[in-house]
């Protein structure tokens, strides 16, 4: 199959992206997180696409994007409050909840569970092809599975190229991190996945919210959870991560003291004077973290070559945006945090 490269800046290719949906293809296409591999989601055999394009495991759910929150009643069933109450605030963005599922989504879409979870994403140009194919399409993160989303389309093309049937090119995604994830089935709101609408934000409407232990920490293959996808592992280059906590200068010696041939260092910008001869990547601002969410998944891939051996990183603390950067470098990590100030 020919991968078929797409601008979004071309009216025409718009019509033409959602013309390929509406017929069944598959095509990624640029969101605020990142960039989604997008099928018609009520299309079963087009969406058994995307599990096979990605290599993705069919216990794990996809999501379902929208362009009108009015779209949730033919999606989801008993939509609580809180939904329309989130809607209003965070919709269009990333944010995606998790409801009842409605009898018209597929098996496929939802991986047999009886829940969906739903977005309505605010980058405009989703928004213009969900428009002009007129479907509700199912899309998780345009990557080979276990890899980091992509957040540009050369990105995409790497992973995808001739396994789906075009790329629609809007420019690097501005979030960088997949949306907030939020349940809404539960007897209190829980967080499955931090994103760019933060605990905090959702707190503030909500009054409460559990912290899933998927956020938290690792989660084995045999257990069972909420959302299947949880627990496979993500985000990761083929290298070993290890985050380094403490401050700039105690990482710094840390790392310098252990720095040999197959090593990378991935730090703040500000950081970068004090790795001298180790050849560091910046991913962001340690002052302006959403610099960091926006180009961590860039960085990781920059860094998945076979000659790097081992990656130490420096991971953003705190809440806000900074919490959803945390998680992700960490599940990349496999949750290993060395703490530079206790360690010699
Ligand atoms: P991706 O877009 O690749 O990040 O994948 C979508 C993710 O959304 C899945 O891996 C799940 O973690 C989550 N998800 C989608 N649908 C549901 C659902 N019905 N229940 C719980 N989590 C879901
Ligand atoms: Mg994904």
């Amino acid at each position: 199959m020919k991968t078929q490269m797409l601008s979004a800046q071309r009216p025409e290719d718009i019509a033409a992206a959602a013309g390929l949906l509406r017929n069944g293809k598959l095509v990624a296409i640029p969101t605020e997180t990142v960039y989604g591999l997008g099928a018609n989601g009520l299309d079963e055999n087009a969406v058994l696409r995307i599990f096979e394009a990605k290599g993705r495991p069919q216990d794990n759910p996809l999501i379902l994007h929208i362009s009108e929150p009015k779209e949730l009643e033919s999606i989801c069933h008993d939509i609580p409050a809180q939904a329309w109450l989130l809607a209003e605030h965070f919709w269009p963005g990333p944010l995606t909840m998790v409801m009842p599922r409605g009898p018209e989504v597929s098996d496929v879409t939802c991986a047999g569970l009886d829940t969906v979870g739903v977005r309505m994403p605010s980058h405009p140009v989703v928004q213009q092809v969900i428009k002009a194919s007129g479907v509700a399409f199912a899309a998780p993160s345009a990557n080979r599975s276990g890899k980091p989303s992509t957040t540009t389309a050369a990105h995409v093309l790497h992973d995808m190229d001739g396994r789906i049937e075009a790329i629609l090119d809007g420019g690097p995604c501005e979030v960088g991190v997949e949306s907030t994830i939020v349940d809404l089935t539960g007897e209190r709101p829980r967080l499955l996945r931090p994103g760019g609408v933060t605990p905090e934000e959702l707190r503030a409407l909500l009054g409460e919210l559990d912290i899933d232990r998927a956020v938290l920490g690792q989660i084995s293959n045999d257990a069972v959870v909420r959302a299947p996808g949880m627990k496979y592992k993500h985000y990761a280059p083929s290298a070993g991560v290890y985050i380094i906590s403490g401050s700039s200068e105690a990482a710094a010696r840390y790392i310098r003291r252990r720095f040999g041939p197959g090593d990378a260092v991935l730090c703040f910008a500000e950081e970068l004077p004090l790795y001298d001869g180790c050849n560091p990547t910046a991913y962001g601002s340690e002052n302006d973290v959403r610099t960091l969410s926006a180009g961590l998944f860039a960085a990781l891939r920059d860094l998945d070559r076979p000659d790097i051996r081992t990656i130490y990183a420096r991971c953003p603390e705190g809440g806000g945006v900074a919490y959803a950067v945390g998680n992700r470098l960490k599940k990349a990590a496999a949750f290993r945090v060395v703490d530079a100030e206790h360690e010699a």
